[in-house]
């Protein structure tokens, strides 16, 4: 097995890292990725406004979330729970009693590769993991790397030493992006997610007020309350439900900022949706009460609306996307209907839908509805009454689903 490391203080983690952490992962084909947030780095200072280690290992796990590799990738909280500064050769003898057949890489940046012989028993280091050493910026080339690897494999014969160029260079670090934020800047250089983590959290003096964000702090701070592979959904019911507003003539912002929160609480255990549902005073039917699946849409709504200020026509269309209901606005109709077909659904019909959500509204509302009621039947599930309202309701108006 094939294990990377990837080490660093990830204060925050940026683009460079994730670029990096990708590149590495594929060139040394990795079974296994490990990043490993520092404790006390030992070759520099934390700086004063340091969040918590525990903010710093939940950016690192988005981070990782971000790199979409679930089988691969994983956060190790190994330094910031040993006492002391975090030396790597610690870490790599911990690992290696850890996965004791495992062939071990370190991955670094230029400036931690170019010092390398300055760490604490750097041939302890070399004899346990091979070394994996990518450019931060376009200076970085050979000319840089080459009289390095000489000197390592001169002083330890035995290093094994591999130097990759990264394909998208990001030219940013950590210490500029902290100044970058505390002026309201640098969102471009950060996971979206991890952005809005920052946001939600006020970290690196940010202050943003939640309920006014703009449309990139508000998909920033949706995308950090969820798992990355849900992020291409999100979008594209985003896109979908502003060209069906676009169509019906419904407010366009409105739709948009439906689309962007409206799965934002879709992570949330059983109890957690409970807890928020009494807090914000939802009334639950028995049904409602076990499946975890009908919450998020209730819960949804109550955080667009308490926690990000947006106004009741965004509430009801998040609050009812998932069972739809009688009598029904266009703008929840749309995100309804969005969130069934937008452009990374696949299931047989979506085509069919698609045609009649921009031909006939009320019809590709009621195909949504009749498909996921006949969905529960053959998977032997109860239908909430909301969703059979809806039906007999669109049935009762004269709508079909041949539109
Ligand atoms: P700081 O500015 O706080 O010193 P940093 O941006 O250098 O932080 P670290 O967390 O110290 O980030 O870096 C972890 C690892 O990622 C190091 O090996 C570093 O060389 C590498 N790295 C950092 N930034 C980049 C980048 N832009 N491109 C490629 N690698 C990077």
């Amino acid at each position: 097995m094939k294990i990377g490391i990837f080490g660093g203080t990830f204060n925050p983690p940026h683009l460079g890292h994730l670029a990096a952490a990708q590149a590495a992962a594929a060139a040394l084909e990795l079974d296994r990725l490990l990043i490993v947030p520092a404790s006390i780095p030992p070759h520099k200072e934390l700086p004063e406004n340091t969040p918590s280690p525990e903010h710093r290992l939940a950016m690192a796990e988005i981070m990782a979330d971000a790199l979409l590799m679930p089988q691969v990738t994983e956060v190790s909280s190994l330094e910031l729970d040993r006492a002391g500064k975090s030396y790597t050769a610690d870490t790599l003898a911990a690992l290696r009693e850890e996965y004791p057949e495992a062939e071990l890489w370190l991955l670094m940046g230029t400036d931690m590769f170019l010092t390398l012989q300055y760490w604490r028993e750097p041939e302890k280091i070399l004899e346990l993991a091979g070394v994996c050493a990518f450019g931060r910026t376009e200076q970085d080339g050979e000319e840089v790397f080459a009289p390095q690897r000489e000197y390592l494999q001169k002083t330890c014969p035995g290093a094994r030493l591999t130097t990759i160029t990264l394909p998208g260079l990001v030219d940013i670090s950590s210490t500029r992006l902290r100044e970058l934020l505390a002026k309201g800047k640098g969102g471009d250089y950060l996971i979206p997610a991890v952005y809005g983590y920052i946001l939600r959290n006020q970290l690196y003096g940010t202050r943003a007020d939640l309920k006014h964000l703009d449309i990139p702090e508000l998909r920033a701070c949706s995308y950090s309350m969820v798992m990355q592979k849900r992020v291409r959904h999100i979008r594209g019911t985003e896109e979908e439900a502003v060209r069906l507003a676009r169509r019906w003539g419904a407010d366009e912002t409105h739709a948009r900022r439906a689309g962007i929160l409206h799965d934002c609480t879709k992570y949330l255990e059983l109890e957690e949706q409970l807890a928020l549902c009494e807090r914000y005073g939802v009334e639950l039917d028995e049904l409602e009460h076990q499946a975890v699946k009908l919450l998020h849409s209730k819960t949804g709504a109550c955080i667009a609306r308490h926690v990000f200020g947006e106004p009741d026509e965004v509430f009801d269309a998040i609050f009812w996307h998932t069972t739809a209901k009688e009598n029904m606005t266009t703008l929840e109709k749309i995100l309804y209907v969005a969130d069934y077909m937008e452009p990374n659904r696949t299931f047989e019909g979506v085509e069919r839908l698609r045609e009649l959500a921009y031909r006939d509204l009320d019809a590709a509302l009621l195909l949504g509805v009749e498909t996921t009621i006949q969905e529960m039947k053959d998977r032997n599930l109860p239908v909430h009454q909301s969703t059979l309202r809806a039906q007999a309701w669109l049935r009762e108006h004269g709508v079909t689903t041949e539109g």
